[in-house]
């Protein structure tokens, strides 16, 4: 008998596994094997979840919240989230244009499944987050790629729109705060943008889950505020991950056209069902809270990416921007590519990263897993000892 070997759907053997995830799985492992990791790889604030958000979920437990919820969300959840989305975005959702999903990951995945048919292209400006082409191709459908520099400061040029349109051109998605780039969309450029999105009538997907984590000198705008025409259009995919440093909680939520949303939750009802019971009512008591605890955040964060892009800049052969928000640089240092580092030769970023890790003990993300094989992305997110610690090893790793 020949020996039985279970095969997976085409579809699936299609996509790789998470490359951050990966890194993070082993700089993790060799931290507990006892090894001293200087970690820039994840991507999570290291805060702890406020105490009274936990507090909240701990009473909802013993009050009985321990069923299921709606599909799309508690009722109350879904009012306090478009009450979010009136104050904070200039956005008018009513509750049922509101879902509630098992985080920002889950809202963009029943989102690209509801909306994209096979052969469907989705316009992603590239330097991407992971998941966003994987997710396409899960729909089925193709992700057009668009470079951005950083040059000039990842702008989304729209002559390279246009000339990426074509019959099967569907959505448009944007990131801004971006990850892995940090870089925050000018007003001018949302403009355009959503100019460009309603005259060909595409669907844009905002995600704007580092919203909170914005820095002054830019300023956050939701594209589907900026007039009627675009709202109809846009669905907007929030969460409480980033903001909130609740990533374990596996709470975020979208606005959008009452059809989209629908098909989303229709989508929902079939695999995972309304999120954890209690994670919700904590995120009804987080949403609700008006203490300044994102000021304070922010100032931590602000500290951290000043000190992080200054010692960057000061290693020769290094170029790293000042990000405008979430908790990521992206410096390029392509200038080591074919160069030999403690006896290796880097080929690119995959090299670099690997490399770094072995050597230096540091761990970072290769670029190439964004879609730019010219830079690394490093997060912040870990205090300025770490920071210093890391950038200094960097710093003696591309002198070795
Ligand atoms: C972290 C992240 C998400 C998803 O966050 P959830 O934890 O699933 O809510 C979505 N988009 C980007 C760009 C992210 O970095």
């Amino acid at each position: 008998m020949t020996e039985f070997i279970p095969k997976v759907s085409k579809h699936i053997e299609a996509v790789p596994p998470s490359a951050t995830l990966a890194i993070t799985a082993k700089a993790k492992k060799m931290k507990a094997s006892g090894i001293n990791v200087v970690n820039f790889a994840g991507g999570e604030p290291d805060f702890n979840t406020p105490d009274f958000i936990i507090d909240s979920a701990i009473k909802s437990l013993h009050a009985g919240e321990t069923k299921y919820t709606p599909v799309a969300g508690m009722p109350k959840l879904r009012e306090v989230i478009s009450e979010k989305f009136k104050k904070d975005n200039n956005l008018e959702y009513s509750t049922e244009q509101i879902m509630v999903n098992v985080g920002a990951k889950q809202s963009l995945f029943n989102i690209f499944q509801a909306i994209l048919n096979p052969g469907d292209e989705i316009i992603i400006p590239s330097p991407y987050w992971v998941s966003y082409v994987s997710m396409a191709k899960l729909a089925s459908a193709s992700s057009v790629l668009i470079p951005t520099e950083q040059a000039d400061n990842f702008y989304l040029h729209i002559d390279k729109l246009q000339k990426a349109l074509t019959p099967k051109t569907k959505a448009i998605l944007i990131n801004s705060p971006s990850n892995p780039t940090g870089a925050v969309y000018s007003r001018k450029n949302l403009q355009e943008i959503a100019d460009f999105a309603v005259e060909n009538k595409l669907i844009v997907i905002s995600d704007e889950i580092y919203e909170k984590i914005t820095y002054p000198g830019s300023e956050f705008i939701s594209i589907g505020s900026l007039n009627s025409d675009i709202f109809k259009q846009t669905v907007t995919v929030n969460g409480l991950s980033k903001s909130h440093a609740m990533t374990g909680w596996r709470i975020g939520y979208s606005g959008g056209p009452k059809e989209i949303i629908g098909a989303a939750i229709r989508l929902q009802s079939h695999s995972t069902s309304g999120p954890t019971t209690f994670c919700q009512a904590a995120s009804i008591t987080a949403l609700s809270d008006k203490s300044d605890l994102f000021e304070k955040n922010l100032k931590i964060f602000m500290d951290r990416r000043n000190r992080i892009v200054q010692l960057l800049n000061d290693i020769e052969g290094v170029n790293c921007s000042k990000p405008g928000g979430a908790f990521y640089v992206f410096p390029d240092v392509s200038s080591f590519y074919g160069t030999k580092i403690s006896g290796k030769t880097i080929e690119g970023s995959l090299d670099f990263c690997a490399h770094l890790l072995e050597t230096a003990q540091v761990a970072a993300v290769p670029g190439i897993a964004f879609g730019n094989d010219k830079h690394i992305r490093l997060s912040y997110a870990t205090s300025i000892g770490n920071i210093e610690e890391g950038i200094s090893r960097l710093s003696k790793f591309l002198k070795g």
